[in-house]
């Protein structure tokens, strides 16, 4: 029997791992990144000497002890850093590692890649200094650095306030948080955020602590622009009482929320269901991470829920991996994970609704806005291919007249606007549009690694 593999080496990941190895196995850890932790509990170099205590508050604590048990797992784990599955061909992954392609066969799969920032176009979206909002934060976590000196956060998110915190404590002068969820849709999600009221009074202390330091903070706003002429310049939006306000900055964090990394599941054979809360399609799994008989699916990569629902779940899907060996089950704590996992997920589904996914300023975005920037695509390219008589509109069928979601990024950026784009097309339905299929590779390579690996 081949040891079971792992992919994404973030919180679900390691809390995977830490199971399989009590259990005596030695799994492989497969991450892209040189350093373990993933996106939220992300590790900088040392050499930067970053002021994690300073810039993550209570949170650093957090940080440290997943690292800590990181440490103590290595001698126990194959691990292998740096390493990026590009692509899932039956029971073989394709590797890339150090610029050099590599297959490796799995019996039982463990996919935890995490999830990415979800983004809704506007005019300007595509001028130097704007950044997504969780790469405006990889800046500062990874590389010690603002994007900018005087930074715009716009979109919906919990994250706003918490990134605009972080660049406030860094020096940065924050020129408006501007939500363009309105304030009563947040009153109304209050029930389902009670599912994790701690968390849920950290998101409460980040927005007072914004409103203490005097930043700017609308909600229900508009976007209209981002202007300048070389890079930006400043934010144009109206505000809830429909006034236009101008912000002057020299860079923006665009963010409405994250969406899972599916693509790995995708290739591996899952089936994907349409979740209206989240209008997203996700995969399919049973209540403790199995998609496939031998493919098991944890953390942000299936269903946002955040770091500690990423640890319980990777937890759980690991013991699926133990009874499916025959392994004697542990009921009392897989149930305890499950309901765990359960609550934050819900917790999560009243964030979708409290930071709304901007469906209705999708649909309304003028023709001439870039929809997909690695093809160049405009949204009016789209919508001319929609009108153009060749059978029912869908996302894939979309894709392949206008190459809308066919360049770097595989529709990794673009997809979710264009599925929504779509949807208004289809009378607003997100089942209707269809789903945008994974396709390998995953993320860029190099055409000469793909040739060597095939
Ligand atoms: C940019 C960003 C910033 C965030 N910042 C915060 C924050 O400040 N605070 C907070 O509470 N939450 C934050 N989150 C959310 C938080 O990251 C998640 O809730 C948590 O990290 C999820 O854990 P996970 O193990 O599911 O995934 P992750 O921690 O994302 O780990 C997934 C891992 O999989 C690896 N991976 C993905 N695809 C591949 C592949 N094809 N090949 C090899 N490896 C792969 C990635 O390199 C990554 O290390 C952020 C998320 C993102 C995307």
């Amino acid at each position: 029997m081949a040891d079971p593999v792992i992919v994404g080496a973030g919180p679900a990941g390691i809390a995977a791992a830490e199971v399989l190895c009590a259990a005596g196995l030695r799994p492989i850890l497969i991450d892209e990144g040189a350093r373990a932790g993933g996106q939220g509990y992300r590790r900088p170099a040392e050499s930067l000497a970053l002021d994690m205590a300073r810039l993550m508050g209570s949170e650093a604590r957090k940080y440290a002890a997943l690292h800590r048990r990181f440490e103590a797992l290595l001698p126990r784990i194959d691990y292998r850093p740096g390493t990026l599955v590009w692509a899932i061909d039956g029971d073989t992954l394709h590797l890339l590692r150090d610029g050099r392609a590599e297959t490796l066969c799995f019996d039982r799969l463990l996919i935890a890649s995490g999830a990415m920032d979800r983004i809704a176009p506007l005019p300007g979206w595509t001028l130097p200094g704007v950044f997504t909002l969780g790469g405006a934060q990889v800046a500062l976590k990874d590389q010690g650095c603002l994007i900018g000196s005087r930074v715009a956060f716009l979109g919906s998110s919990p994250l706003l306030a918490l990134a605009a915190k972080q660049y406030r404590e860094m020096g940065a002068e924050i020129a408006v948080i501007a939500d363009t969820t309105a304030l009563r849709a947040k009153a109304a999600a209050l029930p389902a955020l009670l599912h994790a009221p701690r968390t849920l009074a950290r998101g409460l202390w980040y927005m007072a602590a914004s409103l203490r330091a005097g930043t700017k903070m609308l909600h229900g706003a508009v976007p209209v622009a981002i202007e300048g002429s070389e890079r930006v310049e400043a934010l144009l939006l109206h505000d809830a009482r429909g006034r236009e306000r101008r912000f002057a900055c020299d860079a923006v964090a665009l963010g409405y929320g994250l969406k899972p990394e599916t693509q790995l599941a995708d290739l591996a054979g899952a089936t994907f269901v349409y979740d209206a809360d989240f209008r997203l399609f996700l995969p399919k799994i049973d209540g403790m991470g199995r998609a496939r008989p031998g493919l098991y699916l944890a953390g942000d990569g299936v269903r946002i829920g955040g770091a500690d629902a990423a640890e319980a779940s990777g937890a759980l899907a690991a013991h699926a991996i133990l009874s499916d060996l025959g392994r004697p089950a542990e009921i009392a704590v897989t149930r305890r994970l499950a309901r765990r996992v359960q609550r934050l997920r819900d917790f999560q589904r009243g964030l979708a609704r409290a930071f709304a996914w901007p469906r209705a300023q999708i649909a309304a975005l003028g023709d001439a806005v870039t929809l997909c920037r690695c093809e160049n695509v405009t949204v009016g390219a789209v919508r001319a291919s929609m009108a153009r008589d060749l059978g029912p509109a869908e996302v894939n069928r979309v894709k392949a007249i206008t190459r809308c979601g066919m360049g770097r990024c595989q529709g990794r950026v673009c997809g979710p606007a264009l599925q929504e784009l779509v949807a208004a097309e289809c009378g607003g339905d997100g089942l209707a549009a269809g789903r945008l299929r994974g396709q390998a590779p995953v993320k860029p390579i190099a055409l000469a690694a793909a040739m060597d690996g095939s």
